[in-house]
């Protein structure tokens, strides 16, 4: 498996001579899917090439001139079948796959992906992931139990590994995600959880059970004030934003730019009142048709896309990123559009400033709130952010000096106080330390504004191919899993 190969990578690796190649690509990368489909028929002339992920939303016309093969389903099944391999046995033995966190270039964590489920019941008429398994949620884990194995299997590598548990709606099946907080309970250690949640399937629950199952990070879609989704039907969302952040919940709530009611004043109005929120981070994507969902049905019975979709769809594919605007809008045009997505990211970071401070600003509420919390299992909790906390000092001195107005310097400050007074103040080291991030914050900006070393390095993985290159530890970001 190789992950960002280059040219000469994928070459060198196509060598070794493979009967299939898969090659998973979205809409936005379809034009890296067809240069890969140029050099492996190149170099692998025998090799028959498998296509997958969500950019088979194509029809068999577009991909056919480039598959033999079109998976449009989970993978793991498809290619046991493609192999003729046995069926793969429920629960799965599950992959141990582990994403470094890195602030200002330097590794502060990292966090275990537990993989329980894939596609979504809601529906929401834009979404590719719901649609493309037909509105059906594909348990890939079906048990609370399942899923805390899964999350042991991370703590013996590293008992202070973050978990990101990838299900779009996880706490839907509320047998299931109570099966697994009572797992956490029994065993009595504070996790840290990052989840997927709609506000229909989390206003079932108190915030203390939520927490209790480890979750402090959550992302909820906040779309629009009058999109209307059936996922948005529960609690009102301003409660919740506010609910969960007292208590240490870090949100990221994503927002829609685009849709039929808006216009550029009914926009700011609802960023606006999900900046008030206050949400650690914020996502602001265009309201795109993917092929399948019921908005691509939509657009084109009634001739929506502008022109040049239709005329030249590989520009199209290449737009299906949430950053342009491809269907025509009653009042703004799609400069416009993309224009104010712009201004959304930028009023976020000049209102709220850096997520860094957001997310330190949280664990301070959730360490204030369950420090004496008569629960156990959320004292840890809150010890568990007072750790945190003392990690992030020293991260205050660069926001201080760069953050994006003087208003959200103080902000930070206030904060760096309030955090020292809770904590004590940092040590030598600490302070050493911060000085250090000055350097690493300023070559980071430049890094990224100069686009000077943001493309990843190749991360290449063997499952059951004995004999063959091992796993380095460089690049051991996935262990191989013998049931894979
Ligand atoms: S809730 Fe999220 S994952 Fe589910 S259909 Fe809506 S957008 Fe898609």
């Amino acid at each position: 498996m190789l992950q960002y190969p280059s040219r000469e990578e994928l070459i060198r690796e196509l060598k070794q001579g493979y009967d299939y190649v898969g090659i998973a690509f979205i809409m936005a990368t379809f034009h890296i899917m067809e240069e890969m489909v140029d050099l492996i028929r190149k170099h692998s002339p025998g090799t028959e090439i498998i296509l997958g992920s969500y950019g088979t939303v194509l029809a068999d016309e577009v991909l056919k001139q480039y598959g033999d093969h079109i998976c449009r389903e989970e993978g793991v099944a498809f290619m046991r079948r493609l192999l003729g391999e046995p069926k793969i046995q429920m629960p799965y033995t599950h992959p141990t796959v582990i994403n470094p966190m890195k602030i200002f270039g330097k590794k502060v964590s990292q966090s275990g992906m537990v993989f329980a489920g894939l596609g979504c019941a809601n529906g929401c008429d834009f979404c590719c992931t719901s649609h493309y398994f037909k509105r059906r949620h594909i348990r890939l884990l079906s048990s609370g139990k399942d899923i805390y194995n899964a999350v042991r299997r991370y703590h013996e590598i590293d008992p202070e590994m973050s978990i990101m548990i990838m299900d779009e709606d996880f706490l839907l099946n509320k047998r299931r995600a109570m099966e697994f907080r009572d797992c956490v309970v029994k065993e009595g250690k504070a996790l840290s959880v990052f989840c997927f949640a709609s506000v229909r399937a989390l206003s079932r629950y108190t915030v203390t059970e939520i927490m209790e199952m480890g979750i402090d990070g959550m992302w909820i879609g906040y779309e629009g004030t009058r999109s209307g989704y059936d996922k948005q039907n529960g609690r009102p969302v301003a409660e919740v934003f506010t609910e969960f952040r007292d208590h240490g919940i870090s949100i990221l709530a994503s927002m829609i730019v685009g849709f039929p009611y808006q216009n550029r004043e009914i926009i700011q109005e609802e960023l606006n009142g999900l900046l008030s929120l206050k949400p650690a981070f914020s996502q602001f994507l265009i309201y795109g048709p993917v092929p399948g969902t019921p908005y691509f049905k939509h657009v084109k019975e009634n001739n929506l896309f502008h022109e040049y979709v239709e005329e030249t769809p590989k520009e199209y594919y290449r737009k299906a990123t949430g950053f342009f605007s491809v269907v025509k809008h009653k009042e703004m045009t799609a400069a416009e559009i993309e224009s104010i997505q712009r201004n959304c990211f930028d009023e976020d970071f000049r209102r709220l400033g850096p997520s860094i401070y957001r997310v330190v600003e949280t664990w301070l509420n959730g360490y204030l709130k369950w420090k004496d919390s008569h629960n156990p299992i959320m004292r840890k909790k809150a010890q568990y952010f007072a750790k945190r906390l003392r990690r992030s000092y020293s991260a205050f001195l660069p926001g201080k000096l760069f953050g994006p107005t003087r208003e959200v310097r103080g902000k930070i400050r206030d904060l760096q106080k309030r955090v020292h007074r809770e904590l004590g103040k940092p040590a030598l080291a600490q302070n050493l330390e911060a000085i250090g991030a000055i350097g690493t914050s300023v070559w980071s900006g430049l890094a990224l504004k100069m686009n000077l070393f943001q493309h990843p390095r190749l991360v290449r993985k063997d499952h059951r191919m004995p004999g063959r290159d091992p796993i380095t530890p460089r690049n051991a970001l996935i262990t191989p899993d013998p049931s894979l």
